[in-house]
């Protein structure tokens, strides 16, 4: 029998590590994408890749992820997104990866509350 697929967690983990592009079809179907990703130079683009939604300046996360984790254009996110596998190899490096990240993050921050308290 086949195995069923692993759930998402919805950790947001593949949301805030990995590139995220999107096409013209993702931004024709979703108009947030047409007015909040950066449309690619035209010689960076592909057939399939026209806009990037992630990394952005200053976002550390899709800017689509909300604070609970959740993606808010869910229905209508792009194509990568919807194929991206729960479970798979990047899903499982991209939790990996986070997890690393936030544990760095809390160590800075601990360290700079124990700095601040030093005289
Ligand atoms: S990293 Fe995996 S478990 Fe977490 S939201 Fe993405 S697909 Fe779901
Ligand atoms: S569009 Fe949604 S699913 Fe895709 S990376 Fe952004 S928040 Fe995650």
């Amino acid at each position: 029998m086949e195995k069923p697929a692993p759930a998402c967690r919805h950790c947001g983990a593949c949301c805030r590590t990995f590139p995220v592009f999107a096409s013209d079809a993702d931004a024709e179907r979703e108009p947030r994408i047409r007015a909040e990703a950066l449309e690619l130079k035209p010689w960076l683009r592909t057939e399939r890749w026209t806009r990037q939604l992630f990394p952005l300046p200053f976002h550390e996360r899709c800017c689509f992820l909300d604070a609970a984790d959740r993606c808010t254009i869910h229905p209508t996110r792009p194509a990568v997104c919807q194929e991206f596998e729960p479970g798979g190899d990047p899903c499982v490096e991209a939790r990996r990866r986070d997890a690393a990240t936030r544990d760095h993050e809390g160590r800075e921050e601990r360290g700079s509350t124990k700095t601040h308290g030093e005289t």
